[in-house]
């Protein structure tokens, strides 16, 4: 379960396991795929690379 902001509905919403439709280990990290409580299709990275990608975005 984590809390995500919908690009669609402009909502933040907890997303749980049971909504999420893929899961793929990335290079940049762990890409989620979910619908979101108003039916859009969203994804976020997850992981510790994600992280990562975060710092160095703020870095450059
Ligand atoms: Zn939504």
């Amino acid at each position: 379960m984590f809390a995500h902001h919908c690009s669609v509905c402009d909502e933040t919403y907890l997303i749980f396991d049971s909504q999420l439709t893929s899961l793929d280990n990335t290079a940049h990290g762990i890409e989620l795929r979910f619908a979101c409580w108003c039916g859009a299709e969203q994804t976020t990275i997850s992981g510790r690379l994600a992280g990562r990608r975060t710092v160095d975005a703020v870095a450059a």
